[in-house]
């Protein structure tokens, strides 16, 4: 998808610091982190949002999640707990329309359902 920036770092086109990559998904540290580990996972096929997954993308999303389990293994934050969030549309505070994951660790992140 042209001019998403999600699809050009999935691409290679613009750099990110990659922790884990596949022929389905890229994995990539946030540029502005939250947290000690704040870790995003796409899809490299161009999903603008949650809304737009089709039942052709169930694989694609479980392997995501599957991804998504591997990196706090391999970051070493599985055990001590993490949070995986994804924003979607407007009110959900998405702000690059490319399906992601944030993957949150390596400190207690408090209880609260909404991250203000
Ligand atoms: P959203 O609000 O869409 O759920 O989250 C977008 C995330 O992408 C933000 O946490 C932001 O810091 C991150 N981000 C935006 N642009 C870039 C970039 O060019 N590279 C990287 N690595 N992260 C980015
Ligand atoms: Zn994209």
């Amino acid at each position: 998808m042209k001019d998403c920036i999600f699809c050009k770092i999935a691409s290679g086109e613009i750099p990110a610091q990659v922790v884990y990559e596949d022929e389905q998904v890229v994995a990539f540290n946030d540029i502005n982190p939250v947290a000690p580990v704040h870790i995003l996972l796409i899809p490299r096929l161009h999903i603008p949002s949650f809304n737009d997954i089709i039942p052709e993308h169930k694989e694609l999303i479980g392997h995501l999640a599957w991804a998504a389990g591997k990196l706090a293994r391999l970051k070493n934050i599985n055990e001590k707990g993490y949070r995986l969030i994804m924003n979607c549309g407007r009110d959900g505070g998405q702000e690059i329309i490319h399906l992601h994951f944030h993957l949150l660790g390596g400190r207690p992140l408090g209880s609260s359902l909404v991250a203000d």
